[in-house]
C-alpha cells in the first residue's frame, strides 16, 4: 500500500504544533509496518531545509487565476526520517520563513496543491491512497472528484485527517476561478455558508474523515466552528483514531535536548537534575512544585485566562508553587505574560517564542503541565508529559479526557478540572501541592505514566483498517 500524506507541516522539516509532529511520525511507522508511506508539503524556508541534502524529483508547472508558475519537487536525499519526504518549491508563492500568516495564504496553499495533484497525475502508476491533513489540502479531494485536468486520479481514494476544524481556509465566491476547471453542477461541493470551504469540502468529498481522538469526534458535532450540522450529517464516514507519538523522539533516556538523561527507575534523581537546571536557568525556586505550560498562546488553549489566573494563584499560595511557560500566539496575551516576568521573582517566568529544545528540557524538569484548553482535538503535550513523568493537569475536554485520568479515581495519575475558569485552574494546583509533598504518591503516578503505550505502533493499524476499507 503506497500511502500519500499532504500535509503544510511536517517534524523536523517545519512544524507550528501538533500536526508537524503527527505528520512527521505516522509515515515513519507505517513504513515500519510494511507500507509505503511519504509526505509532500510546501518548501518553506527552514533551518532543516538549509541543513540536508535534497535531489531535484520532478520539474512542471501549474496555472493559478490566469498566472503560469514553474515549480519544482525536491526530495530529502538521505532518507533519514524514515519516509521519503518531498518539498514543492513554487518560487515567491512557498519559499518563505513563516508556515502560515500571509495575506495570500488561500493563494499559496491552492497553489500546492495544484502542484501535488500535477506532479502526481504525471507519475506512471497510481499511489492507492491520498491522506489529506486539516484545510490547508482540504481542496484535494474536491478537485481530484470533479476537476477535468484530474479525471486520470479520480479511482484514488482521499482520505481526511481533522486536526483542528477551527480554522476551514475559507474563500469568497469571487476566487472560484482559481480552483482548475471543474463540473459546474458540483459547486455545492465546495460551499459552506455561502463562502469556498476547503475544510467543509473534504468532509463532502474524502471518501473518509478521520479526526485525532474519539471525544472531538463527538465535540464536532455540537462545536466545531460553524459545520456542526455537516458533521452531523457525514457522520457515517468519521472515524475517531487518537493520535500516537514518536517514542523515538519523545524518550527521556535518549532525548538529544537533555543533558540529563533518566528512565522510570531513577525518575526522581532524573526529573530532580532536569528541574535544578531549569530553575537555574530562569532564576526559579527548584523547592517548590514547578507547573510548566507549553503551546500556542490562544483562545482554544484558554492562553488569556493565564495571567490573571496565575496572578491570583502567586498571591493565594505565596511561595508555594512556580511556572514557567513557553508560547506564543495572541499579541495581547504574550505581552500580559511577558510583563508579569519582573512580579515574582522566583515563581514566574515566562518565555514568549517558539523553543523546541526548551519544551523538551521543560517536560523532563516539570513537576506539572497544565493545559486548561476549551478545545483540544487530542494534545500531544500530555502525552509527551507522561511519558517524562510529568502530571498532566488538563481541562476535561476532546484528546485530554480520552488519555488522562484523575488521580482520584483508580489507576488515575493526572489532575482533571471542567471549566476552563480561574476557579477550577486555582483548585487543581492546590491540589497539585498537596500531591507534591507526598513523595511516594508522586513516584507512583510518574512510574505509572511513564509504562503507558501511547507509541504509534498501536496506532498504524486502525490508520490501515480506515484505508482498507476503502480500497
Ligand atoms: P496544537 O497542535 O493545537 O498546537 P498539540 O498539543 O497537538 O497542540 O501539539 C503541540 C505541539 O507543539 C507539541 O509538540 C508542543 O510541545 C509544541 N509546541 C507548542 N508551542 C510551542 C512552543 N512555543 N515552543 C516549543 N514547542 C511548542
Amino acid at each position: 500500500m503506497e500511502i500519500i500524506h499532504v500535509s503544510a507541516e511536517c517534524y523536523p522539516m517545519a512544524k507550528a504544533g501538533g500536526l508537524g509532529d503527527v505528520v512527521g511520525a505516522l509515515p515513519k511507522y507505517q513504513n515500519k509496518a510494511g507500507q509505503i508511506a511519504k509526505v509532500v508539503m510546501p518548501m518553506h524556508r527552514t533551518k532543516f531545509l538549509y541543513e540536508n541534502k535534497w535531489d531535484v524529483d520532478f520539474k512542471g508547472y501549474l496555472h493559478v487565476a490566469g498566472q503560469y508558475y514553474n515549480f519544482t519537487i525536491i526530495k530529502e536525499a538521505t532518507q533519514k526520517l524514515g519516509f521519503d519526504l518531498y518539498l514543492v518549491d513554487i518560487n515567491g508563492l512557498l519559499d518563505r520563513d513563516k508556515i502560515y500568516g500571509y495575506d495570500d495564504d488561500s493563494y499559496r496553499y491552492l497553489a500546492f496543491q495544484i502542484a501535488v495533484l500535477n506532479w502526481l497525475s504525471a507519475w506512471e502508476h497510481r499511489p492507492s491512497i491520498i491522506h489529506c491533513h486539516d484545510h490547508h489540502s482540504g481542496l484535494i479531494p474536491f478537485m481530484i472528484k470533479n476537476c477535468f485536468d484530474y479525471r486520470k486520479l479520480q479511482s484514488i481514494p482521499t482520505i481526511l485527517t481533522i486536526h483542528n476544524a477551527q480554522y476551514q481556509g475559507w474563500m469568497g465566491w469571487d476566487k472560484s476561478y482559481w480552483i482548475p476547471a471543474y463540473d459546474n453542477w458540483k459547486t455545492g461541493e465546495l460551499d459552506w455558508n455561502n463562502t469556498i470551504n476547503p475544510l467543509a469540502s473534504a468532509i463532502k468529498c474524502a471518501w473518509k474523515v478521520t479526526t485525532v481522538s474519539w471525544s472531538y469526534l463527538n465535540e464536532l458535532k455540537y462545536n466545531s466552528n460553524g459545520l456542526e450540522a455537516l458533521f452531523e450529517y457525514e457522520k457515517g464516514k468519521c472515524v475517531g483514531i487518537l493520535n500516537g507519538i514518536d517514542n523515538d523522539v519523545w524518550n527521556p533516556q535518549t532525548d538529544i535536548y537533555l543533558k540529563t538523561h533518566y528512565g522510570i527507575d531513577d525518575v526522581t534523581e532524573g526529573k530532580a537534575m532536569n528541574k535544578q537546571s531549569l530553575c537555574k536557568q530562569f532564576g526559579l525556586n527548584e523547592q517548590v512544585p514547578l507547573i510548566i505550560f507549553i503551546g500556542r498562546l490562544v483562545g482554544e488553549k484558554a492562553a488569556d485566562i493565564l495571567p490573571e489566573t496565575i496572578k491570583v494563584i502567586l498571591h493565594g499560595m505565596k511561595d508555594a508553587v512556580a511556572f514557567l511557560i513557553v508560547g506564543s500566539g495572541d499579541t495581547a496575551v504574550e505581552w500580559q505574560l511577558s510583563t508579569m516576568n519582573n512580579l515574582y521573582p522566583g515563581y514566574y517566568r515566562a518565555v514568549i517564542g517558539y523553543n523546541e529544545a526548551l519544551s523538551h528540557e521543560m517536560y523532563a524538569g516539570g513537576d506539572f503541565l497544565l493545559m486548561p484548553s476549551r478545545v483540544e482535538p487530542c494534545g500531544l503535550n500530555q502525552m509527551y508529559a507522561m511519558r517524562y513523568g510529568t502530571v498532566p493537569m488538563v481541562r476535561s475536554t476532546g484528546g485530554l479526557q480520552d488519555t488522562v485520568i484523575d488521580m482520584g479515581d483508580p489507576d488515575g495519575f493526572g489532575i482533571r478540572f471542567n471549566h476552563a475558569s480561574i476557579h477550577d485552574i486555582y483548585y487543581s494546583v492546590s491540589r497539585a501541592v498537596e500531591v507534591y509533598k507526598d513523595a511516594d504518591h508522586m513516584l507512583s503516578m510518574r512510574k505509572y505514566m511513564m509504562q503507558i503505550n501511547h507509541s504509534w505502533d498501536k496506532t498504524v493499524d486502525e490508520y490501515t483498517a480506515v484505508y482498507q476499507s476503502v480500497l
